[in-house]
């Protein structure tokens, strides 16, 4: 969050444990098929229902995926692990333990770096394991609380960070370069409206310069960048006016309500040893040779971080520009095909991580889809490159495009969009601008620098918007001379 926009002298401690469904075409135990939306309990089997009896095989496609991920992350990889289980009751669990991973995960000790205002940080990775998903509870008002067990079973890793953030704005960077990161190397689609990424933020709060950590919450299941942006200021106020009233804060797991914008208390947060994790009989150790760990780096596709350093260096875009298009990987992808297409690789940059992500943002938190085709957004770019039109006449040939399959020139034709550069007529409009509104010169010629945006707000308004910017302002100061 904003440094403004917390209590003096309190610094935020935060850790992630985001899970993410990997796309895998059946269930990690079972040969269930896994597509999102199927109708409640049709993707089920004595296996992922957890019937007496039945055993699970593990999917080597979970293995595969797993590594690659555990790999980009920069994690060491266990060359041999196991499954544990974790014992728990819960209705949508119903073996009463998941299979999980304890001390042995597939990756530990990895890395990904975000941008932040301070430049490039480095946010550590503890480690990565393989899971399988609970079923989903369906709270019915008339009905009362129904269970669908399609997603008992679905494969998940579990991305567990250090306690390395102090901001929102940390989160949401190290959240976004993860989902791209991991849409790149195809692991997971990463769809959060459908729950395939999801996380669960651990927060504590100190005087700044303590050593010792504050007591933790755990805030579940955030699927919304913007909801977690909001549970985390949220829920470090309520800690800070705890402790700042003397009163301690409780361990325990909180659910965060987006409606309300408040978190409650859900449950006393449990200790690892409360789950008695001993390792699944059922399942066999997981082995992972040289070999193997080799072949799949071999295959890993080029990464986030790879794009933005071309970017950058055979582009010219600023690191923090080319960070905001690899963190979209839809974004990224367009850019590219329209990049290869301009010499204005800094102008088609700019209007992507501006105007266009606005316009594409009400789509959510998804990659973003950009309905312009490549080839109508570089000839728009080539107009501004070559200063044909300027920026404000650029958003409304965007807002056009989004609508319409028109060429922009097209466009710009038809809405007589096309800056006024007629030097008679924009020295009639000064005039009359001047004549109306003297105060404008007296202003100027007593040094007040505001006036000369008054005279061209004015310009813009009377031309509606087309009025080029520098020949008006070197008509204003030409007629400003004069008249002195
Ligand atoms: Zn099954």
């Amino acid at each position: 969050m904003k440094k403004s926009g917390i209590e003096a002298g309190y610094e935020v401690v935060m850790g992630l444990e985001v899970h993410v469904e990997l796309a895998t075409q059946t269930k990690i135990f079972c040969g269930c098929e896994v597509a999102f939306g199927a109708p409640p309990n049709t993707q089920v089997c004595p296996v992922c229902l957890g019937m007496p009896g039945s055993l699970p095989v593990l999917n080597e496609k979970v293995v595969e995926l797993a590594l690659k991920a555990a790999l980009a992350l920069g994690c060491e990889i266990s060359e041999i692990s196991h499954q544990d289980r974790k014992n728990y009751f819960y209705p949508d669990l119903p073996k009463a333990y998941q299979i999980s991973q304890n001390d042995a995960p597939i990756g530990k000790n990895g890395r990904l770096a975000i941008e932040t205002a301070d430049g490039e940080r480095m946010i550590g990775i503890t480690r990565l394991h393989i899971e399988e998903d609970a079923g989903k509870l369906i709270h019915d008002s008339s009905k009362g609380t129904l269970i669908d067990y399609n997603r008992g079973g679905v494969p998940l890793i579990e991305i567990v960070s250090e306690p390395d953030f102090r901001t929102a704005e940390e989160v949401k960077a190290y959240l976004l370069k993860l989902k791209s990161t991991l849409q790149y190397l195809g692991v997971s689609s990463c769809k959060m409206n459908e729950g395939a990424f999801r996380c669960d933020v651990n927060l504590s709060v100190r005087k700044v310069g303590d050593p010792q950590m504050g007591t933790r919450t755990e805030m579940k299941n955030l699927n919304s960048i913007a909801f977690i942006v909001k549970a985390i200021e949220s829920e470090a106020l309520r800690q800070i006016k705890l402790l700042e009233s003397g009163d301690q804060v409780v361990q325990e797991t909180r659910r965060w309500d987006p409606v309300k914008g408040i978190s409650t208390a859900m449950r006393s947060k449990e200790n690892a040893h409360d789950y008695r994790y001993f390792p699944d009989p059922d399942l066999a150790t997981i082995l992972l040779s040289h070999e193997m760990v080799n072949a799949a780096k071999a295959t890993l596709p080029l990464l986030p971080d790879d794009y933005k350093r071309l970017f950058v260096l055979n582009d010219g875009i600023r690191p923090d520009v080319a960070e905001v298009l690899v963190s979209d990987k839809g974004l990224a992808d367009y850019y590219r095909a329209c990049a290869e297409q301009t010499a204005y690789k800094t102008v088609l940059a700019n209007l992507l991580v501006t105007e266009v992500l606005r316009m594409a943002d009400k789509a959510g938190d998804d990659e973003t889809v950009i309905a312009i085709r490549p080839e109508a957004m570089v000839s728009l770019v080539a107009l501004i490159g070559e200063e044909r039109i300027n920026l404000g006449i650029a958003k409304r040939v965007l807002s056009a495009l989004w609508e319409s399959d028109k060429r922009p020139v097209q466009i710009i034709d038809e809405n007589d969009w096309w800056p006024l550069k007629d030097l008679a007529s924009l020295e009639a409009l000064a005039e009359m601008i001047l004549k109306e509104t003297p105060q404008i010169l007296v202003d100027y010629h007593n040094g007040k620098t505001q006036a000369f945006g008054a005279f061209m707000g004015q310009m813009m308004k009377r031309s509606q918007g087309k009025a080029d910017p520098a020949l008006s302002e070197s008509l204003f100061h030409e007629i400003a001379k004069r008249r002195l």
